[in-house]
This record gives C-alpha cells, sequence and structure tokens, in this order.
C-alpha cells in the first residue's frame, strides 16, 4: 500500500511517497506529485527506511530513569508543573520545543503555556535557525511572510545564494536551480559565501566575503543601485516608507565600490561584477539561509538584502524576491501557531493589547500570557540561574545544539525538573531528565508541516507506535487535563487541532493578518486525510493557496507600505584574540542531520563524512604544522573539539575554520561544536551567532 507523506529532515519539505509491505517494513521514493520535488529525493531522505525500527528507540515512560506506567508519568508531570507555578508563578515553567514537531503538537503546546499556564515562556530550536529572519520579515512588511515560492528559482534570471550552502543543506532547491541552469544558460547564480563550498559548483561568481559583513556588502548595493540610477522610484513612491533613511545610512557606511570591497575583504572587481548584475535584471531572487541569519547581526543581514529588492520592485511577481529558506521540515508551522517565545498564536504577537485580547477570547483562556517569554538561550540562562524551575523539552536536543554546551548542561543538571519528550533513547538531553516520555517518531505520526515556500503538506502515520510512544499531541493534551483544563484539550485526532488553529487563523482577520487558513475552520477526518499540499494563504478567495505575496504592493504595516531598514556598520561579538587566533565557523554537511540521533541510524548516511572534522586553509595548516588527516584539537576557555584536519587549497579563507554542527558524545567523545560557542546572539532576534566563534588551533 502507498502513503503519500513529508521527508522529515530539512526545510525543503519534500513529498515522500512510502510504499507499506506486507512485511511491516516501508520503501520510500520522491512523491512525483509534490509540488515542492516533484519526485526528487536528497541522500538523506531516500534512506528515511532505514532508520526506522525498535532500536535505539525510548520505549516507555521512565522516572528517574526507571520504567513507570504512561498514567504515573503525566501524573509527575502534571502535579510538579502545578507544583512549580503554584509556588514561583507561571513564568517559573517553560518548555522548549523543536520545528521536528508537527504543527499540531506545536499548536497544543503553546496553547496551553501560553493560554492557560499564563506564561510565554515557549522557545524552540526553531530560533537557531530561522529568527532573524523573520524579524527582518517583521520589520520590513509588518508580518513574517516568505514572498516567494520554489518556482521563482527557476524563474529567475539572477539567483543570488547568501550564507547558504544548498548544495548540502537544502539539496533538492539546489537541483532544481541547477536543471533551471542548464536549461536557461543565461541565469546568473552568485554565490555570497566567506567559503567555497559545494554550491559553488553553480556559481557564475563566488564571492567570499569576510564573515559577517554580509548587511554591508548589501548597504553598499543600496548606494550603488541609487547612484546607478537603478532605483524603482515609482514602487518606492506607491508601496515603501523610510527610503530615504535606509539609503543615508547606506551613504554614511560607505562612498564606492572599492571601500565596500575593502570593508568586506572581497575583489573588487567581481563585486562590481555583481553589483552590475542585479542592478540589471528584473528577476532577481535573494536565497539566504544560516549563514545571514546566525549572526549578532542576523536582523539587519535580512533587512539589508530586503532593502535591495524593495529599492527596485522585485518582489511580488514571477522569479523575485528576498526568499530566506528555512532549516528545519516545520519550522514555519511552528511559527504559524507561535512557537516562538515573542508570538502568541497564528502570527499575532505580543505588541497590541487587541491581539492578546482576541488569542484569550478565542482559546476562552482566562490567564494568557501577557508579555513575551525567554528565548532559547535566555531561557537556559533563566534555569541556571533558577528562576526557571521546571522545563519540558519536546524532540530536541539542546545539550548538544545550543552554544556554550557547557553552560546548557549545567542548567539542566540544576534545574529541580527536566521532562524530555523524545523518541530516541539516548540523546545526552535525556541524561538530564528526571521524566522521559517516549514520543511518535517519523512514520508513526499523522499531522501536518509548512515548508519553506509557506506549503502546508501531511505527515502520514505508515506504522504502528513502536513500543508505549505516544503523540506529542497526545502526550501535553493529557498533562494538561490533568492541570486542570480539560475542557481545553478535549482533541481525540490532529484534524480536531488543525480545524481549530484554522479557525483562530481566520478569526476577526478582515485580511488584516497574513496567515489565513481560515479554509479548512471545518475540516473533517476524511478531508484531513486527502489533504494535498498547498501554500497559505488559503482561503474563500484563494481557495487553492497563494504561490507569491505582495504581489498587489500591499503590505501588513499599519500604512500598508514596506518599510526600509537603515543599516548600520556592526561587528561579531566573538572577535578573535591572541590567545583565540582562529574565526570559527560551523554547519551542517550533506548526509547528517543535527544531532545525529535519527540520520545516525543509517550506516550509509556516514560514508559521506565518518568522524569530526576540522576544514582549514593550507597556509594555516603549514603555520601550525599540521598535515592532512592528522588529528587537531580546537580549545576555547569553554571547552575543546577534538577533529581531522582537512586541507583546503582555496575552499576556506585563511584564518578561518569550519567544523560541523552534528558530532557528540552518543557517537564520538571528540567533537562537540557548540562547546566551542559564546551564549552571543542577535539583540533583535535572539539566533545565536554560530557563524562566527573564536578558537585556538592545535595538532593533537
Ligand atoms: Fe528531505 Fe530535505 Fe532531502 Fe528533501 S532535500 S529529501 S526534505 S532532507
Amino acid at each position: 500500500m502507498h502513503k503519500m507523506t513529508t521527508c522529515p529532515y530539512c526545510g525543503v519539505g519534500c513529498g515522500v511517497d512510502a510504499d507499506i509491505l506486507d512485511s511491516g517494513s516501508i520503501g520510500v521514493k520522491g512523491d512525483k506529485s509534490h509540488p515542492s520535488n516533484f519526485g526528487r529525493l536528497c541522500v538523506k531522505g531516500s534512506a528515511l527506511h532505514e532508520v526506522l525500527g525498535a532500536d535505539g528507540r525510548l520505549l516507555t515512560p521512565l522516572i528517574n530513569h526507571r520504567p513507570v506506567s504512561w498514567d504515573h508519568a503525566l501524573e509527575e508531570v502534571s502535579s510538579r508543573f502545578l507544583r512549580t507555578i503554584s509556588e514561583h508563578g507561571p513564568d517559573s515553567v517553560a518548555f522548549y520545543l523543536s520545528g521536528q514537531l508537527l504543527t499540531e503538537d506545536y499548536y497544543v503546546a503553546n496553547k496551553l503555556m501560553k493560554g492557560f499556564i499564563g506564561s510565554a515562556n515557549v522557545d524552540t530550536n526553531s530560533r537557531l535557525c530561522m529568527s532573524s529572519a523573520v524579524a527582518g520579515y517583521k520589520r520590513a512588511f509588518g508580518s513574517d511572510t516568505v514572498p516567494c515560492s520554489y518556482e521563482d528559482l527557476e524563474k529567475a534570471e539572477l539567483l543570488v545564494l547568501v550564507g547558504s550552502n544548498a548544495a548540502w543543506n537544502h539539496p533538492v532547491l539546489y537541483q532544481r536551480m541547477n536543471a533551471a541552469k542548464k536549461k536557461n544558460p543565461a541565469l546568473n547564480v552568485v554565490v555570497i559565501d566567506p567559503r567555497r563550498t559545494a554550491t559553488c559548483d553553480l556559481a557564475d561568481l563566488h564571492i567570499a566575503l569576510k564573515p559577517s559583513t554580509d548587511s554591508e556588502l548589501f548597504s553598499g548595493l543600496l548606494r550603488f543601485l541609487a547612484d546607478s540610477d537603478a532605483l524603482n522610484e515609482t514602487y518606492i513612491d506607491q508601496y515603501t516608507e523610510g527610503f530615504e533613511g535606509a539609503l543615508e545610512a547606506a551613504r554614511q557606511q560607505f562612498d564606492s565600490i572599492a571601500s565596500v570591497a575593502e570593508y568586506c575583504d572581497v575583489d573588487e572587481d567581481s563585486l562590481s561584477t555583481f553589483y552590475h548584475w542585479f542592478s540589471a535584471t528584473d528577476k532577481v531572487v535573494t536565497f539566504y539561509s544560516q549563514g545571514v541569519n546566525q549572526s549578532f547581526s542576523g536582523t539587519d543581514n535580512s533587512n539589508a538584502i530586503i532593502n535591495c529588492h524593495l529599492a527596485t520592485g522585485r518582489i511580488g511577481f514571477e522569479g523575485a524576491g528576498p526568499f530566506s529558506i528555512t532549516g528545519q521540515p516545520n519550522a514555519m508551522g511552528g511559527r504559524e501557531v507561535g512557537g516562538l517565545a515573542n508570538q502568541l498564536a497564528a502570527h499575532l504577537d505580543f505588541s497590541t493589547e487587541a491581539s492578546i485580547d482576541l488569542v484569550s477570547r478565542f482559546w476562552k483562556a482566562p490567564n494568557i500570557a501577557k508579555t513575551e517569554g525567554l528565548k532559547a538561550v535566555e531561557l537556559f540562562q533563566a534555569i541556571e540561574a533558577g528562576t526557571v524551575k521546571a522545563v519540558w523539552i519536546m524532540g530536541t536536543n539542546p545539550a548538544v545544539s545550543l552554544p556554550n554546551t557547557h553552560q546548557v548542561t549545567a542548567a539542566l543538571e540544576k534545574c529541580p525538573l527536566v521532562v524530555v519528550s523524545d523518541c530516541m533513547a539516548s540523546t545526552e538531553t535525556l541524561k538530564y531528565a528526571d521524566v522521559c516520555l517516549p514520543a511518535t517518531g517519523w512514520s508513526e505520526k499523522d499531522g501536518t508541516v509548512t515548508n519553506a515556500e509557506r506549503r502546508i503538506s501531511r505527515q502520514r502515520s505508515l506504522l504502528a507506535p513502536t513500543g508505549e510512544a505516544r503523540h506529542d499531541w497526545w502526550i501535553v493534551s493529557e498533562v494538561a487535563k490533568r492541570m486542570g483544563f480539560a475542557e481545553a484539550f478535549t482533541y481525540q485526532h490532529p484534524a480536531e487541532i488543525f480545524a481549530e488553529h484554522a479557525a483562530l487563523s481566520g478569526f476577526e482577520n478582515e485580511g488584516t493578518r497574513d496567515f489565513d487558513i481560515s479554509l479548512y475552520k471545518d475540516i473533517d477526518i476524511q478531508t484531513y486525510d486527502n489533504f494535498k499540499p498547498v501554500q497559505w494563504p488559503v482561503t474563500a478567495a484563494a481557495p487553492y493557496g497563494t504561490a507569491r505575496m505582495f504581489s498587489d504592493g500591499r503590505f501588513f504595516t499599519p500604512t500598508t507600505r514596506a518599510r526600509f531598514v537603515p543599516i548600520h556598520t556592526s561587528s561579531p561579538v566573538q572577535q578573535v584574540t591572541e590567545a583565540l587566533p582562529y574565526l570559527l565557523n560551523t554547519g551542517r554537511i550533506r548526509d547528517q542531520w543535527h544531532t545525529m540521533a535519527v540520520s545516525g541510524r543509517a550506516p550509509r548516511l556516514f560514508q559521506h563524512r565518518d568522524e569530526p572534522f576540522v576544514e582549514l586553509h593550507q597556509a594555516d595548516a603549514i603555520k601550525e604544522h599540521i598535515s592532512d588527516g592528522e588529528l587537531v584539537k580546537l580549545s576555547h576557555p569553554q571547552g575543546d573539539y577534538i577533529g581531522r584536519a582537512r586541507v583546503m587549497a582555496s575552499e576556506q579563507r585563511r584564518g578561518e575554520l569550519f567544523v560541523p554542527m552534528h558530532w557528540n558524545s552518543e557517537f564520538s567523545a571528540l567533537g562537540k561544536m557548540g562547546a566551542l560557542l559564546e551564549s552571543v546572539t542577535d539583540p533583535i532576534s535572539g539566533q545565536p551567532e554560530s557563524k562566527h566563534g573564536r578558537v585556538s588551533l592545535a595538532k593533537l
């Protein structure tokens, strides 16, 4: 029997055609009917059936690492949360969620914490992925709205990839770009990235800028557009505000291409070529990802890019727009339900009393949170400081993935109550759990996810839950009932949750909010089962979804005009020093996912890279007497990382190192990247500065 479902790894959100065999195993191939991938899958997606089975799964609830019944575990969680809240108030508890959760799981957890417990301490590992892009969109558009579709990558005449190694991290989108370039050789591709990555194989031009100079490079472009008569004055006049301030700030930063080139440490001719291409091409998509977001100035980086699109009116039509690509499969679904500490629900936030009142009335929630909660890094600092005394972590492994992992583990050790829901049994975070709750995993769950082009797709259950695993939405609802909120958490099926989420999106929404899927507010189980992928908004006026936003030049700001944001020069916080002379860049590799809790179960996914490594420039290797393949040690006062040297001729800039984010003690005692990074975040978005650490380097 075949069922169509969705890949649980990256934000591309590929459709998967799963063949459920009589033997109880499954086979996978790409879903040819899914408009995001048209049958393509990458290596990770095509190995999905290799990571299933009971091995390594968390099979029963545990208290103090001893098996207990579900009833006992749920009672323990609810009673201890209630006691903590009664003794220390609602802000003494927190949830830390994951972009791996389904929208329905996210919705129920967010509703419980914000609506009924009365705290906004709900954050997510999506904070590490795209929160700067969210903040940038909200500043510019008044809403967290991704304007583009994947098909725009194929319609563009100039593709600008900034801080993105799409060939490894969004492989199916890279395949689509590659096919588009073959079909249209006139398509120019520019890659802006300090490293020469596999993505550069597609590039007509690679600009290896100095790390964290993205906003300056795009401010220089804004000034160039103005000076070369390439502005769209009509668009600026009719649909935007604040242009003069943004241009003035750009002019204060730079007076020539040469000055930008010097600041960004790039070749002036290459920069000039890029600027001329951008100014001369109508259909431009700027595709940006974690290299832009994971920065002290991640929000400014986003707005510097958006400024250039607004100045040329290159948004809202085929083949054009500033396109942030999320890393995780459901980072966007989490945003839709409000699963970030600075959001409320349905793309409403805490900025107005009216929004809080609206959500409170819809949920019939007497105790709704009134102010923003703690963002990821702040949250674990508050746990260590003792102000947050109970945390429930769902589907993520912060003991590995957050910066300054020693601080995170110290916080978890100290926290009076740590609850962890996970489908796997041996993540580092589980070691610190007082209560472990076995959750269903991919192939067992039913629900929806939203990918990077706003497309909502179904994940479908293919197999029965393993052991005593339960769905996350069910677990949270059962705890909510035991906490005294039974009436608001009566869900029997994820379709009911999706319908409520859809109804909230349309509640008192007269076109003033971007996120609206109210067409599904009465969806029944059968229609939910047959749900076809669709891009929001989905309303009575747009029943088949919406491929492109802002085509009419109207935005979600109070004036309906898009806002330019003046950008000022800023410097990364983690600057190299004499003792820590190397700049540290971090990221994913092609065939692994996050902390490898799931992808690490497929032996074939280790064929590409099988151990922690450090990429470095050959001049640095000579200076440090390091040969290719030798073990090297990166050190920081917070911790060390050991990996095998990969000496690069020119792919890596001098004085800069790259390490993968995945390894941890479950797979190797040597290389945990998070140990090296400091707890530095973008002051607006709260996203960690994970692309600009500092370390020393030595042969082991
Ligand atoms: Fe899965 Fe992403 Fe690969 Fe698609 S590109 S198969 S969503 S990991």
